[in-house]
């Protein structure tokens, strides 16, 4: 927990990007939300980050706006990393 905060005021101070096995991502305060954008490894496009669940399979979509998006589902390479990202900041309540 105490690593975690000094990540996210990190960001907040500096508005820099970080790197989690080889995804850029970085916290932006949207009204008063938190998103996660990550730079997407599959079109390289930034967007945000969400959660998407269909029936009780874990995914990540990364919204990049207009109505497009990128899915990534659990077998594929890259859930590992954003899983990894979505949960080191939804972890912590803002
Ligand atoms: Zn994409």
């Amino acid at each position: 927990m105490m690593v975690l905060s000094e990540i996210i005021r990190c960001e907040e101070d500096f508005n820099g990007w970080r790197e989690t096995g080889g995804i850029k991502w970085k916290l932006v305060k949207a009204n008063r939300n938190w998103q996660i954008q990550v730079i997407c490894p599959r079109c390289g496009k930034m967007g945000n980050l969400i959660r998407a669940n269909s029936r009780n399979r874990v995914g990540y979509r990364v919204l990049h706006g207009g109505g497009t998006g990128c899915h990534f589902g659990w077998t594929q390479e890259e859930f590992d990393t954003l899983d990894a990202i979505y949960r080191s900041v939804r972890g912590r309540r803002f």
